[in-house]
This record gives structure tokens, C-alpha cells and sequence, in this order.
């Protein structure tokens, strides 16, 4: 007895001594309240209100700017010529090519970093021309990130307006190659990693945001076999046999849903005619996790499957490693204070927030980093990828509204 009492205090003395700092979600929901109904943040969010139509125009123009991913130069240009209007304390492009724009505090704050990626997934050359009709505004590279790269622009403006003074800097970085390699986001991350309190990645979400990373793995896995017409002698097969014995087996594999994985068998391939048998027969796994240790372990069930298979059927295996981005999380994360800080702030705005351990953006690499980092976006948009991308409009403006307290609650405070 004496012994288990001694121990519970020790956890209680350790979990209190870690937890000090941080508050409950209704603790900070009071902090965020009372910052909301200050007479500087109603005058930033008339400002909004005031501007609905130049956020909308501006937006469409910034989209217009198509921004290949290491094509970004044009666009960060537009971005930099209106930058150099508010009054910043310091605008520059880093050695990646990032724009970064500073916005100090009052001192002795928190670093607070909030990015949006400039680039798109589109071809170099492609003319873009929006179009807006029924409340929606269409044009490819409309959301992803775009609405967000025009969210961080007005919400400088809304606060340069309602002269709002946070103590801690705001330091906003418009990032290059977010789409294909995360160059900017890791040039950045590495450089001023010592310095960064709270990381924010906008890109995607409205409603709710992430605080982890989700890792992706896919491969294309080959069996190689002798091949030969339909009517060779048979065994051996067509390598199509153990692809589909394969595929059979890896499909009972238990995928859990605690930490939250998937396992996908898109795409498949053989013979390029109906009457050989497939002397190569593919098919790729597309595998997700928040946990490193589930990837790991299903790509090892997965080998060891194929392998056996192959052996049966007298053939061998090839595998493609496509890519492989690891699952980025930090151990207690979801309890800490930035997590419990921006569910405050996004239950004052009204919402409900979805909060997610899945994300795939440039908050993975701060998170890998070591730097605590969330997710999140200024509006609903559909179809990002493709050239029917499309945004609600109404939305972004309580989105935009969201973002100037997250950045006032985040760069205000320092617990
Ligand atoms: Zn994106």
C-alpha cells in the first residue's frame, strides 16, 4: 500500500510537473473569448467583412499566377509587391526561394510561423482563368494552397487595420515546393529551427486541423516470370497467378484503425496482349499510417507474402519503392498547449473542430523537426489536383476570421 501510494504520487508529481504550463481547452476557450471580444479584433473582423469582394479579386488574380511546383518565382513576385505595401518589418527570400515576411511583437513572445505553399501541381504554361458562379469560384490551384497563400494576405492587412499588437513575432513564409519534394518547407525548418515556437501549415481543412503527420509508402511490387503464348506448356503460369494469390492474402492482413492506417491495391498490370502469359505482372499497395512501426510492419507482412508466393509459382519478385514520406508525430502531442490552443480557438468560432493525427503537408516536417506544429486551412474546397478544383466562397471570410485569432491567441500569449 505504501509503496503504491509513493508511486502514484511520484506519477502525479511527474504528469504535474510536465502539465504545469498547460491549461484545459475550457481554460483557453475563457483566454480566446475574451480575446475575441476585444474592440481591436472586432475592427480586424469589420475589416474583413468590409473587403469580401477585393479578398475574392485578389484571390483569383493570385490564382491566375500558375506556379509550378520550382516555378514559383511569378507569383511570389505579385506576392512580394503587395507585401512591401504593409509595413512589415522585414520581407526576403531565403536561399530555397521562400518568401518570408515578419511582422514583430511587442518582445518577449512566442515565434509563431504560419506558411501557405505557392506552388501548384499544374504544367508549366497552363492558362488559368477562374470563373465564379453559384457561390462557388472555379479555377485549378483555387484551394490547393491558393486560398490560403490570399488568407495570410488579408489577415496582415486586418490587423495592420485594426493596429493589433501581438507580443510574440508573426513570421508568415510562402513556400516552394510543397508538391513534390517539400524543399522549401525543410530549407526553412532547418534554418530557423532553434527559433520557431509553434509551427501552423495552412493548406487544406476549414473546419478542423491535424496535429501529425500521416507517412505514405507506396511501392509497385513485380512478379517476373518465363512468360511464353497461352498455348506453352503450362505450369508454369502466366506471373499473373501469384499477383492474384498475393493480393488475395495481403487484402486479409489486419490493418488497424488505433493508430489510423490504410492499406490500398490500386493499380495492376500483366501481359500486354490477351494470348501470352505474363512474363511481368504488377501491381502497387499504397500504404498509410500515422505510426511508423504499423508501416513498417505491413511492408515486411506484405514482402514476406509476395516472396512466398513468387517461390511458389517458380518466379521472382522486383519492387519499386515509388516514394516513402515517414508518419511524423510527437508523444503527447494531442494534450499540449498549441492542440488545446487552436480547439479553443476554433470552438469560439463556432466550430465543432474534427482533430485529426492525418495529415500530409508541410507540418510534417516541422513536426519531424521536433517543433510542435498543427494544420489547418481558411475554407472548404473540392477536386484539388484537377482542373475542376473549386472553393465555396462565403466560407473563407469566417476562415480568414478563424486565422487572424489563431494568430493573435498564438503570438499574444506564451502558455
Ligand atoms: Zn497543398
Amino acid at each position: 500500500m505504501r509503496r503504491t501510494i509513493s508511486l502514484l504520487s511520484l506519477v502525479l508529481i511527474i504528469t504535474g510537473f510536465t502539465h504545469a504550463q498547460v491549461k484545459t481547452v475550457p481554460e483557453y476557450i475563457e483566454q480566446v473569448q475574451a480575446i475575441s471580444n476585444r474592440a481591436d479584433l472586432k475592427t480586424a473582423n469589420d475589416y474583413i467583412d468590409r473587403n469580401h469582394a477585393e479578398i475574392l479579386r485578389e484571390w483569383i488574380a493570385l490564382t491566375e499566377i500558375n506556379a509550378p511546383s520550382g516555378h514559383e518565382q511569378q507569383r511570389a513576385k505579385y506576392i512580394e509587391t503587395l507585401l512591401r505595401a504593409y509595413h512589415l518589418d522585414d520581407i526576403h527570400y531565403d536561399s530555397a526561394g521562400n518568401l518570408v515576411a515578419v511582422r514583430k511583437g511587442t518582445g518577449g513572445g512566442p515565434m509563431i510561423v504560419f506558411d501557405a505553399h505557392m506552388d501548384t501541381v499544374f504544367q508549366p504554361g497552363l492558362q488559368i482563368k477562374a470563373t465564379v458562379r453559384e457561390g462557388k469560384v472555379y479555377a485549378p490551384g483555387i484551394g490547393d494552397d491558393t486560398r490560403n497563400v490570399e488568407a495570410l494576405l488579408a489577415t496582415i492587412r486586418a490587423l495592420n487595420d485594426a493596429k493589433i499588437k501581438t507580443k510574440g513575432d508573426l513570421v508568415f513564409v510562402f513556400t516552394v515546393e510543397e508538391e513534390t519534394t517539400f524543399k522549401g518547407v525543410s530549407t526553412y525548418v532547418n534554418e530557423n529551427k532553434a527559433k520557431i515556437t509553434h509551427y501552423v501549415a495552412l493548406d487544406g481543412g476549414y473546419e478542423g486541423f491535424t496535429y501529425a503527420g500521416i507517412g505514405i509508402n507506396w511501392y509497385r511490387h513485380h512478379f517476373i516470370g518465363p512468360g511464353g503464348h497461352t498455348r506453352s506448356r503450362t505450369p508454369p503460369y502466366s506471373a499473373t497467378l501469384p499477383l492474384a494469390r498475393a493480393i488475395e492474402r495481403i487484402y486479409q492482413l489486419p490493418v488497424p484503425t488505433t493508430p489510423s492506417s490504410n492499406l490500398n491495391i490500386g493499380m495492376l498490370g500483366g501481359s500486354e496482349v490477351v494470348n501470352a502469359k505474363a512474363a511481368d505482372a504488377w501491381f502497387t499497395v499504397d500504404l498509410r499510417s500515422t505510426s511508423n512501426d504499423v508501416l513498417a510492419d505491413l511492408e515486411s507482412k506484405i514482402k514476406a507474402i509476395v516472396d512466398e508466393e513468387a517461390t511458389k509459382a517458380g518466379m521472382t519478385v522486383k519492387t519499386d519503392v515509388i516514394s516513402k514520406s515517414s508518419a511524423a508525430s510527437i508523444p503527447g502531442h494531442r494534450e499540449s498547449y498549441l492542440i488545446r490552443m487552436s480547439e479553443a480557438v476554433h470552438r469560439v468560432m463556432g466550430f465543432d473542430p474534427p482533430i485529426t493525427n492525418a495529415g500530409s503537408n508541410n507540418g510534417n516536417v516541422a513536426l519531424l523537426a521536433g517543433i510542435s506544429a498543427i494544420s489547418t486551412g481558411a475554407g472548404p474546397c473540392d477536386g484539388s489536383h484537377s482542373l475542376a478544383e473549386n472553393c465555396e466562397i462565403e466560407p473563407i471570410y469566417k476562415g480568414i476570421k478563424k486565422i487572424v485569432l489563431l494568430e493573435v491567441a498564438l503570438a499574444g500569449e506564451t502558455k
